[in-house]
């Protein structure tokens, strides 16, 4: 990604330029030091000179020009030190600029394809609604009932951009952090089968509970909505005439919500992706053309994922789906 490109040049040059400054100050301070010592040294060399006086004069040329010698040394080591540290800082520097931002370069490349798939879904209805008035508007006959029927088919399509619309801020919401408090996880249950009676009343769809009592760490909204959407999906992947199980226990210390259908399962290779935003497995787009966005799920993981739960789900094609939410007890 260009953005990313510049701005991997961007925090190498600073790294290098921090490492640089550190490895100049550091050669700075040997070559002083090591001077200082060589000096005090001569100084030393040559107070001793009594024992050798009568060469002193020309002993100390010749100390000193090895003296001038070492200095020379000591600068070309420390370049080429300096220029070992610049090759090998520059590298080391690229790789850790890389590291830093790749969560960046990440949440980013997550964030264009969530807006990407985001218009996509919301072009669909759209260029769906605007062929059919084109249509309409172009049909000097079109009767009273044809219009009628227009207007119902575009009303569904303004219902469908109505709940994707409600579905991306509920998404949105789940960024925000909850306070967890203690939540009767069978009432929530219970609240959300009552309410969801009608929608499977009208397949011939029973929806049956098994519930026991369960005290969860938890937040109400959250739960209701995840367990709507669990136990919405199974009536919208069931055939009439099934049954869909709602069941709450305890299982190794901590508290399980259960949502059982009979319905059409997921195949295994969709089984991991059907968490992932917008994903809908392919039986669901062509089979049964059931109305969806492939956000619930995701919303679902997400709101179970700030509660401290897990979301896992079971499926076997053509015998049906279990989804269960795993929570602490209160
Ligand atoms: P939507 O239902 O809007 O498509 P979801 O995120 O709720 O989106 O579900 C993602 C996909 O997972 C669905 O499209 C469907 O293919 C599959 N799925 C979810 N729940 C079930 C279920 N109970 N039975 C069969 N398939 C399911």
């Amino acid at each position: 990604m260009k953005l990313f490109d510049a701005a991997y040049l961007k925090l190498t040059g600073w790294y290098v330029l921090i490492l640089m400054v550190i490895s100049l100050a550091f050669s700075g301070w040997v070559y002083n030091t090591a001077r200082h010592e060589l000096e005090f040294g001569l100084d030393r060399f040559v107070q001793v000179g009594p024992f050798i006086d009568p060469q002193s004069g020309q002993l100390r040329t010749i100390v000193q020009d090895r003296l001038a010698d070492s200095r020379r040394r000591l600068i070309v080591r420390l370049a080429s030190f300096n220029l070992i540290v610049l090759a090998l800082g520059a590298a080391g520097s690229y790789w850790l600029a890389r590291r830093t931002l790749r969560p960046v370069e990440e949440a980013v490349e997550a964030q264009r394809r969530f807006t990407a798939d985001a218009s996509h879904e919301l072009r669909t209805p759209l260029a769906a609604m605007k062929a059919e008035i084109e249509v309409g508007l172009r049909d000097r006959a079109l009767t009273k009932d044809a219009a009628i029927e227009l207007l119902h088919s575009n009303l569904e399509e303004v219902d469908r951009l109505g709940n994707l619309a409600e579905d991306l801020l509920t998404l949105t919401q789940t960024e925000q952090a909850v306070t967890l408090t203690p939540v009767s996880l069978e009432a929530v249950a219970a609240k959300v089968a009552k309410r969801l009676q009608p929608l499977a009343k009208a397949k011939k769809i029973t929806i049956k509970k098994d519930l026991t009592r369960l005290k969860v760490q938890g937040d109400e909204p959250a739960l209701d909505k995840i367990i709507s959407i669990l136990l919405d999906n199974a009536i919208k992947y069931s055939q009439g005439g099934t049954e869909v199980l709602v069941r709450t226990y305890k299982k190794d210390g901590r508290a399980c919500l259960e949502v059982q259908d009979r319905g059409i399962g997921i195949k295994a290779s969709e089984l991991p992706h059907i968490f992932d935003r917008f994903y809908r497995a392919d039986s669901s787009r062509s089979k049964t053309h059931v109305t969806g966005h492939g956000l619930g799920l995701s919303i679902a993981y997400k709101l179970a994922e700030n509660l401290g739960a897990k979301l896992t789900a079971a499926s076997t094609p053509g015998k049906g789906s279990t989804f269960t939410l795993m929570l602490a007890q209160a």
